[in-house]
């Protein structure tokens, strides 16, 4: 039987193709095979990145250089900008690491915005700031660039921005908005299996974690800077994980980076319109809905759990049926990776047919 297919906002669906750079024979991570491997991904990376700087690779998931992130960069006070599940959590991590963290909290839905970062950041004291550009648990994308201006008149603070669910869906500039630690993981956006992590570091982030003490050894800046020099990593890499993502790089390359933000842009587009069509609601304000999934508003009283139910047993499809708080009363459709306008109709027809009962 084929598996169900994932329209769950990550891990997402992985295409044959990736799965199969993925199954390749292993090298070692020493060898100079790897070292070309690993050089030979940078360019992509960085244009993806909008960086000069090397992109550093993390055997982990996205959480790893998020707590990272804290752990390197702060020494005084970070600002947590919070409105859903995953940024709210960053302010607990920031607390287990023995940090010194004040929120910058919303409610879920409500975008992050410049005025009340740059409110929060003038009271002084912050040396980091974090932010989640695309909060996957509501579909709530806060303006990142306008924020980044704000943080920019701030030079003492690090900018942090986790692009888990929005990285090369829609563009985001990291030298030019002078984001410190870019960071994404590959089981959403990049639609490859969950396990690495992709991040790039300003000068101003390396610079900060030469003066921070408990830096740890695994997510130690500075190891993966000295390792990057020579085309490597601090320890065992996931090396199946670059491989695919070696692949998933030739295909984001061979669409075309402007192609791609294009079709994600199309495939929200024609989810917004269903929503629309059935009476539905999106969860956030349009102006602030993500472009990588939708989080509707189930303001039609549906029963979210059975119709998540009936469309895996009847289409085998997942989505997902609301996280955490906001369970049932929304629901989530991802429209990452691979999707393309026709698959995303094949998932709305198949809800269209779960409605109708
Ligand atoms: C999923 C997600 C994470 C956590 O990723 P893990 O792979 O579980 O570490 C962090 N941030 C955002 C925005 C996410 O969507």
């Amino acid at each position: 039987m084929s598996h169900a297919k994932l329209f769950i906002p990550g891990p997402v669906e992985v295409s044959a193709k990736t799965f199969e750079a993925f199954c390749r024979p292993m090298i070692g991570h020493r060898s100079q095979d790897f070292k070309n491997l690993y050089a030979g991904l940078q360019p992509s990376l960085q244009e993806l990145f909008y960086t000069k700087q090397p992109v550093y690779l993390s055997t982990s998931s996205a959480w790893g250089v998020m707590e990272a992130a804290i752990r390197n960069l702060v020494a005084k006070k970070v600002l947590v900008c919070m409105n859903g599940a995953f940024s709210d959590k960053w302010y607990d991590v920031a607390i287990k690491c023995g940090k010194a963290a004040e929120k910058c909290q919303v409610e879920w839905g409500q975008p992050i915005t410049a005025a009340i970062v740059k409110e929060k950041l003038a009271q002084g004291g912050f040396d980091a700031l974090t932010m989640i550009h695309n909060e996957t648990s509501t579909g709530t994308m806060s303006p990142l660039a306008e924020i980044c201006e704000v943080v920019r008149s701030f030079p003492d603070v690090c900018m942090i921005v986790d692009t888990v669910s929005s990285f090369s869906a829609v563009p985001i500039k990291m030298d030019e908005w002078g984001i410190d630690v870019l960071l994404t993981g590959s089981q959403k956006a990049m639609a490859m299996p969950p396990g690495l992590a992709l991040f790039a570091l300003s000068q101003k982030a390396l610079d900060r974690a030469a003066t921070v003490k408990d830096r740890g050894y695994y997510f130690d800046f500075l190891e993966f800077q000295k390792n990057g020099a020579e085309s490597m990593t601090p320890s065992t890499p996931s090396i199946a994980h670059i491989y695919a993502l070696k692949s998933k790089l030739e295909d984001i390359f061979a669409e075309g980076v402007e192609n791609r933000y294009r079709r994600h842009d199309e495939n929200n587009n024609i989810v917004r319109e269903w929503v629309r069509s059935k009476g539905l609601e999106l969860f956030p304000d349009e102006k602030f809905a993500s472009k990588s999934l939708t989080c509707v508003k189930n303001n039609k009283n549906l029963d979210v759990a059975a119709m998540v139910k009936t469309l895996k047993q009847k289409h085998n499809f997942l989505i997902d049926g609301g996280y955490g708080k906001i369970r049932g009363t929304t629901f989530r459709l991802s429209n990452m990776g691979d999707e393309t306008p026709a698959t995303m109709r094949e998932l709305l027809a198949a809800l269209d047919d779960v409605l109708a009962g």
